[in-house]
Parts: C-alpha cells; structure tokens; sequence
C-alpha cells in the first residue's frame, strides 16, 4: 500500500531528478495511460485516492524536516497530496517537464505561475489573444495588485514584441491555440524574445494539450493548463496544472527574481533557487509560499476524475480535430455562414503556424460567423438537437455558445465588431460524436435560419 514514509513524487523535490528518469523516457500513448504512477507488488492497479486531510508522523522531529524542507514528504492537503502528485507527475512527464502541481482550477493555474514571479510594481508582457478570464485576471485584478501589463498583438512583428518590455518585466504570457479567437502563438518567437531580456515564457497549452504541441521543446519555461478542458475531457471536474521546464536559470537573473533568489523569510530563510536548483525552485516556491497561502489545491477525487481522462487524452486528441476539421470543411462551403476560422483550414490567417506547431491537428474548436449576425445565431442554436448550448469547451459533448448573447452580452454591435467578435459569432466545440451526426445536425439548424 500507499507508504507515506516513502512519498511517490513529492513537488518539494524534482519528479524526474529524484526517480532517475528522463521526462520523455516513453512515448506519448503510453505516457497517458501509465505515466505518473508505477504501483509495487500487491499495491492498487489504479491511483488510489488519499482522502486524508493530513499525515501522521511518529516523532515531530521527522515533522519538523518537513517543515524545514530538509525532508519531503506529506503534512497538509491544503498544501500537497499524493494522488495530486501522481497525476501531477504523469502531466510534467506529459509536457517533458521537471516539476509539476496541480492547481483548484485553471485561473489559479495561471496566478501561481505569474505571481509566484511577480510581485507589486512588476510588468508582465502579455498577447492580447488570451481567455477572457485570464485577461481579466491580468488586467484589472492583478493591475489592482500593482502589475501592471502590455498586451501585445499575437502576431506582433519582433521589433513589436521587443519595445513591450520595460526594466521591471518578468515573464511573458501567451496561450499555444487562443481561446476563443484561436490564434496560434509564434512560440519559438515569444520564447527567443523573452530569453533576450532575461525572462521566461509561460505558455497556456490548455486547447493545444501535449499531444498536439509541447511548448517546453520550443523554447517555453513554464507551461499552464486549464485541465477542465480537454485534460479532464467528460466535463467532470474543475481543475488546473503547472508544469517548469526546469530550464530557466534564475541565478543567472537573481536581480529580477528576488523571491527565487534571496532567503524566504517566511520560510525559514530559505533560498529556493540555491536549495531546488533549477529543476525544483519554481514549484517548491508555488507549493511551499503560494498554496500555503491561497489553498487553491486540487481535491484528490478531483486529481483521480483527471487522470482517468489523460488516459485517454491521446486517443480523444485526434477524434476532436478530425470532427472539428470536418465541420469547418461543411461550414466554409455553406451559403449562410459568413466566415469560419480555424488554423487546420489552409486558407486560415494562421494555418503556417498551426502547421508549424500544430502537425497533428490543433484542437475541436472552430467558430463561425453567420449572416444574419445576432438573430440568426439564436435561431441557429435554438435549433441545434445535438449540439448543447454551454459555456464551456472540450467536452466529449459537442456544446457550443454565441458570445454576443452570452459571455460578451454587455458589449453593442459596434463594440463586438472591434473587438473581433462579430454578433453573429458561435463557438462551436467539437465532441467526440458521429461527425456525420455532426453535420445533420449544423445542417438542419443553418435551414431553419
Ligand atoms: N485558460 C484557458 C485557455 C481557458 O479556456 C480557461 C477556461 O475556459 C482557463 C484558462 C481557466 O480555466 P478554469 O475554468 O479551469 O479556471
């Protein structure tokens, strides 16, 4: 059984470092379905749930290690958890990462990774193609906290993307397939850039997934997920991950990153970048200050509904864009659709990127704008059987949604057209279903519009 003297993966320590393997040692397939969790003689097939608040230890000296991150092991879930950290595990090996943690959702996946780097008075340079949550998240909430950002275009030229940094920049954000515009980041670009001015990448890989694209091999330090989405896979459980490279030499910047490279004083002065090295300073510091303070962790029920979703992330990956790619096909021929934008179509605006970093396909989601904007959306929708009208993607269920008369409702005609979201606009997200089902269904809701 579980043997919590002998914690599997632990963040407080590198995954890979500390288990003598290569985080790509096998192949993507078998990743997914065995990565993260090797049981011994006579212990569970599958990851057990490790439903405990908290751990026993016999002496608190061998407690008190713990505390002092001499020692790694468990003492709080609102801190760390060993289900947590196999499926952790098995996403960093995944993301060919060093280290990994999972987070309570997607949006605290993305806080940890910016402010466990920046701190008031702080700049962050980020794409202006992101989630719209994450866009809120960076430029009112964490503006609040005092940093502040420059949102570049996502096809910004590089002279463009230089002029953005300023001396206090540190990082740089962007998502690999933007959602909903569904741009693709030039990520060799982003990545290159960054690195000049001393400073790392942190890319959002939530559509993409590591099966269609891994952005740690081009050039990315830190990699996010929303792992609601494709991740999970069935719409069952909210979630988040962080993933380092384990690549990014914080010493070599110990003037930009203070909270890496000088003594923690809330943690016994600890100097995580010193202590951790590069392979474990960014998720030790996460785990031990953020998640010490926020509690934004995953549940454990949670991390074990993932992880039997990355079982099959691999097989449901392609059965997504392959539908998708059918549907946008239909649409791009149809009469009543104005414009369809999804970067596997070869006359997309960003085909040769998604071509580029996206060989495989890019994900299930295209959207589409009608022509009779607002009011054919909602007769079009309305008269979808199969498709559900949801705010959310990724599911093994095609859903879909009409920004205008849903998540941007505030927001006039004139308005919408400028910020690229045409009233007519739907997101549609691509299911697991019968494409053939797919298209009857598109087909009779675009003839009653
Ligand atoms: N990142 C992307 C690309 C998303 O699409 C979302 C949610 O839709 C998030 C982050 C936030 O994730 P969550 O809803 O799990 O908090």
């Amino acid at each position: 059984m579980y043997d919590a003297a002998k914690p599997p993966v632990s963040a407080l320590l590198p995954l890979f470092k500390r288990k003598g393997e290569s985080p790509m040692s096998q192949r993507i397939e078998t990743v997914c379905v065995q990565g993260g969790y090797t049981p011994g003689n006579g212990e569970p097939r599958q990851i057990p749930i490790i439903q405990s608040t908290t751990f026993k230890y016999a002496t608190s000296e061998a407690m008190g290690k713990l505390f002092d991150l001499e020692a790694d092991g468990y003492f709080y879930t609102r801190l760390q958890n060993p289900t947590n950290d196999y499926v952790a595990a098995k996403i960093a090996a995944l993301e060919g990462g060093a280290a990994a943690m999972l987070t309570s959702s997607g949006q605290a996946a993305t806080f940890f990774a910016l402010f466990n780097l920046c701190s008031c008075g702080d700049h962050i340079v980020c794409s202006s193609s992101i989630y719209g949550g994450t866009f809120n998240l960076i430029s009112v909430t964490m503006a609040r906290m005092g940093i502040k950002t420059t949102f570049v275009a996502p096809d910004c030229s590089e002279a463009e993307l230089h002029a953005a940094f300023q001396p206090n920049t540190k990082c740089v954000f962007g998502e690999t397939i933007a959602n909903p515009a569904l741009t693709v980041l030039d990520l060799e670009l982003y990545a290159r850039v960054a690195h000049e001015h001393g400073v790392p990448l942190i890319v959002d890989n939530t559509f993409a997934t590591p099966v269609g694209c891994r952005p740690i091999e081009w050039g990315a330090d830190i990699v996010t997920h929303s792992t609601t989405k494709y991740m999970d896979g069935h719409g069952v459980a909210v979630g988040g991950c962080i993933v380092d490279a384990g690549k990014f030499d914080w010493m070599a910047h110990a003037d930009k990153f203070p909270g890496l490279c000088t003594p923690d004083d809330s943690y016994h002065g600890v100097t995580y970048a010193e202590k951790f090295g590069r392979e474990g300073a960014f998720i030790t510091k996460a785990t031990a200050q953020l998640m010490r303070d926020f509690g934004s962790i995953q549940s454990p029920q949670n991390a074990f509904y993932l992880n039997l979703g990355l079982e099959s992330l691999h097989v449901r990956m392609p059965r997504h864009c392959e539908n998708a790619l059918a549907v946008a096909e239909y649409l791009v021929k149809h009469p009543k659709v104005a414009a369809v934008t999804y970067c596997d179509l070869p006359g997309d605006k960003y085909h040769a990127l998604a071509q580029k970093y996206l060989p495989n396909g890019s994900c299930g989601v295209v959207s589409f704008e009608l022509k009779g904007g607002r009011e054919a959306a909602g007769i079009f929708m309305k008269t979808l059987k199969m498709a559900a009208i949801e705010t959310h993607v990724a599911d093994a269920r095609t859903c879909c949604l009409n920004p205008a008369s849903s998540t941007h409702r505030q927001m006039t005609d004139e308005q919408l057209a400028a910020a690229g979201i045409p009233a007519g606009m739907i997101r549609m997200s691509c299911g697991l279903e019968s494409k053939e089902d797919l298209i009857a269904d598109i087909a009779q809701a675009l003839e009653a519009v």
